[in-house]
């Protein structure tokens, strides 16, 4: 699989501070906001900070570095919101069927109320 990465995406725009976001946590490599139109009581995108599509051509491509601080990021931001209690839902949306808006990787972290079950 070869992915293009298009430079001016919202979050690409957000990582060179063009626009402002609601900082969570700052990692080496990865950043964590607060959505903008939040689906649940907690919704936080965590996103790398290199330029990478969707999951997929992150898992193929970046460092293990990279990796390493993207997969404790998104821990730490659980632990931070408290999660370990009730609960949370990963979620990173891939390309058109998965009804990708935004081409940089971002796992969503739903959580605060019951999410309801999504797979029948
Ligand atoms: P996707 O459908 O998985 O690509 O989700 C993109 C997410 O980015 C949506 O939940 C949007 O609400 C969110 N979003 C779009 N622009 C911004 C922004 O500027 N700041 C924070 N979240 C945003």
């Amino acid at each position: 699989m070869t992915y293009a990465y298009d430079d001016q995406n919202i979050f690409a725009k957000i990582l060179r501070a063009e626009i402002p976001n609601d900082t969570v946590l700052e990692t080496e490599h990865s950043l964590a906001f607060n959505d903008i139109q939040p689906q649940a009581p907690v919704h936080v995108l965590v996103i790398p900070k290199g330029p990478y599509v969707c999951y997929d051509h992150f898992a193929q491509t970046a460092s293990d570095a990279e990796i390493a601080d993207y997969t404790r990021a998104i821990g730490e931001v659980c632990k931070l919101k408290g999660l370990d209690q009730d609960g949370f839902r990963l979620i990173s949306n891939a390309g058109d069927h998965g009804v990708q808006e935004v081409p940089h990787l971002h796992v969503h972290i739903l959580a605060g109320r019951p999410l309801g079950r999504m797979l029948q």
